[in-house]
This record gives C-alpha cells, sequence and structure tokens, in this order.
C-alpha cells in the first residue's frame, strides 16, 4: 500500500497562483493528514493489540482513518463520542456513515450515563488504560507518534521545492490540533521554509498550548487569524461563497470546516506578499464535506449552478 508521495497540481485563486499538494489523493479512506499522522501507527506491528480505542465528534475524519485503519490492521475500533445526534442515526452520513461500513463501532456516553456523563478522555482512561489489548489513540492524532508521517511528507515538500529554487516557496495549512502544522514546520523552518497555519478550533492561545502539550518549543509554524472570532463547527456564508468561488475557479473540492478559514486568512496576507508562491497543504477530509453540505444547503441554499 502506498501511502505517499502525493502529487502537487498547480492553479489560480483569486490572481494568485500557487501550488497544491494532494495529500486527499493519497488513499481512499486512509487520506489527508490523518494518513501522515497515522502512519507510524500503521507500520508498528502492533503485537497483542486486537483494539484501538479512540474519541472525537461522531463527524470527524479522525474517526473514518481510525477505523480504515482498524480494518487494516485486523483490530476493531472502538470510538467513543460525547453525544450523537439522533438525526445521525437516523440517516448516517459522511465519515459516520463510513466508518460504521467499515465495522467502527461508535459510542455515545451521554446514550450510556445521560447527563452525568464522564469525558470520553476520562472513561476511557479508566476503561481500556490497563488493558493490554487495547491502543489508545488521542482525539484528532494530537500526539508525538504523528511525527514520523509529518516528516515525510516535509521530505515530500523539500524534494519538490528544489525544482523551484527561483520562487519563494511558503507552505499554508490549517490547523485543528495543530499537530500537521507544527511538525511540518519543525521539518521545514530550518530549511528556510515558513509554515503559515491558522486556529480553526479556537483562538491562537489554544494553538500555542497545543503545540506545547506535544512538548515541542521552537521553530513553530505562523499564526494567521481573522480580524473577528471565527467558531469551529459553525455555519458562515463567507465561508460557504469562499468555498465555492474556489471549487469554481480550481476545479479543487476542498475541505468546509477548515480550508475557507486558511483562505480568508491568506487572501490579504498574500496581497502584502507579493513575492511569495504558495504551496497549499490540501489535508483530505472531504467525505466530511457531505454533513457540512447539507447544513450549508438548509441554511443558504445552492445558489451557485454548475456543480
Ligand atoms: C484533521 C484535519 C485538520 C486539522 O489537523 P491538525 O493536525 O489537527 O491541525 C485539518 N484539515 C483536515 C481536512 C483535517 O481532516
Amino acid at each position: 500500500m502506498k501511502l505517499n508521495g502525493s502529487p502537487v497540481t498547480e492553479h489560480h485563486f483569486q490572481g494568485h497562483h500557487f501550488f497544491l499538494k494532494r495529500d486527499d489523493l493519497l488513499h481512499g479512506h486512509f487520506n489527508g493528514n490523518k494518513a501522515r499522522k497515522f502512519m507510524a501507527t500503521l507500520e508498528q506491528p502492533l503485537k497483542g493489540k486486537t483494539r484501538l480505542i479512540g474519541w472525537g465528534s461522531a463527524q470527524a475524519n479522525s474517526l473514518t482513518s481510525l477505523a480504515a485503519l482498524a480494518k487494516i490492521k485486523g483490530l476493531k475500533l472502538t470510538y467513543y463520542v460525547a453525544h450523537k445526534p439522533a438525526w445521525l442515526d437516523e440517516k448516517p452520513m459522511g465519515n459516520y456513515r463510513t466508518a460504521l461500513e467499515l465495522g467502527a463501532e461508535v459510542i455515545s456516553l451521554r446514550d450510556m450515563f445521560g447527563e452525568k456523563a464522564p469525558h470520553p478522555s476520562a472513561f476511557i482512561a479508566q476503561q481500556h488504560e490497563n488493558d493490554p489489548e487495547c491502543l489508545i489513540i488521542p482525539e484528532g492524532g494530537h500526539f508525538q507518534d504523528a511525527k514520523l508521517g509529518i516528516s515525510k511528507l516535509a521530505d515530500e515538500i523539500l524534494s519538490w521545492s528544489r525544482f523551484e529554487k527561483g520562487r519563494n516557496i511558503k507552505v499554508a495549512l490549517p490547523s485543528g490540533t495543530g499537530t500537521t502544522a507544527l511538525y511540518l514546520s519543525q521539518q521545514l523552518k530550518p530549511q528556510g521554509i515558513e509554515v503559515l497555519t491558522c486556529p480553526c478550533v479556537s483562538g491562537k492561545d489554544y494553538l500555542l498550548s497545543q503545540f506545547l502539550e506535544l512538548g515541542e518549543t521552537e521553530y513553530y509554524p505562523t499564526i494567521l487569524g481573522l480580524p473577528s472570532k471565527h467558531h469551529f463547527g459553525k455555519l458562515y456564508q463567507e465561508d460557504y461563497e469562499l468555498w465555492q468561488a474556489l471549487q469554481e475557479e480550481t476545479h479543487i473540492e476542498f475541505d468546509l470546516l477548515y480550508d475557507p478559514m486558511m483562505w480568508r486568512c491568506l487572501l490579504p496576507w498574500l496581497e502584502e506578499s507579493i513575492d511569495t508562491t504558495i504551496l497549499y497543504v490540501h489535508q483530505g477530509g472531504l467525505l466530511g464535506n457531505e454533513t457540512m453540505l447539507a447544513r450549508y444547503r438548509r441554511k443558504y441554499g445552492d445558489h451557485q449552478a454548475g456543480w
């Protein structure tokens, strides 16, 4: 199974020429940055393990990646969510549906314990931490094991950049936990390539605390932001319109949860940095668009014909 060496394509958006690292094309169900982050786990022998234990949102991209990983390794995935919306079970979609098809078991702690449900990470620690058959994966792949796969991505970017010597290349990608942007920056910054990111989940302080939690104190990526607060998973008309414009101009489907914010930060930044060429990292996550798109269409309608 080949899980590296994704292609780089070339595009224009709103007058800016940019390159796109296509990690969305790594593998059907095991792609994007989750494939990079879980590569070390994929390559480990995992002797004596029968189960992967994960947690997060029922619609997270990491749910599908963990389900695919478990399947490839011949393990069972038990994935805990704090809460699972009722409509999702009535009409499973996107990551949730795909994970169920791959054999994942998704357990809602609220369904089990009601309002007094423990936090998934606390429940997992108490229930599974001492079980030698279980391998526990932190939410979103925010762990040091992610470094190996992301270093491979950095190597690919470095090799590619050697053929673009005349350009001032900077790498851009949005952050959730910040794991991908941080480990990329640690490999690329010493080689003279700056990494730009933005905090999609909370503010800049949260992102910095995530970097520290991984035990890292240097070679941080540059954090761009928006003038107003941006809430994770909330629907913004500007995000939807930007995502549609991106699709129209590049014919590439971007992710709806993270990518619009990064582009909203990048566009004004690019106006001031005319000597820079961006290599944008497409981090996959397109299964998640199914649920996001349904929510957007319900709220704003499908006013862009043609796709
Ligand atoms: C998980 C994910 C991210 C966030 O990655 P981090 O390493 O947690 O910052 C961004 N984009 C997509 C598409 C993802 O699936």
